[in-house]
């Protein structure tokens, strides 16, 4: 593993963290719910949500957030653009 910081260069990476939403009526994941701009309609079938992990760095807590399924949430992403929502 040599990942390093982007802000601050430091090698004390933590990778891949799960990201939880702990929220009452959340899931346990935090979510992005792709393929549909009204949130209140992301269940109606062909929106994809995204499984977030998070990279934090162990120095200065600079955290990125990474997909784990990148190809199905664009391909959702194209539906919705092409079904006009
Ligand atoms: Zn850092």
């Amino acid at each position: 593993m040599n990942e390093k910081c982007r802000r601050c260069g430091s090698h004390k990476i933590i990778p891949l963290v799960p990201v939880q939403d702990t929220g009452q009526y959340a899931s346990g994941r935090l979510q992005a719910h792709v393929g549909f701009t009204n949130p209140e309609a992301w269940f109606f079938k062909g929106a994809v949500s995204a499984r977030l992990s998070a990279t934090i760095c162990g120095e200065c807590g600079h955290t990125e957030l990474t997909a784990e399924n990148p190809g199905e949430l664009y391909e959702a992403y194209m539906r919705a653009r092409a079904h006009g929502s």
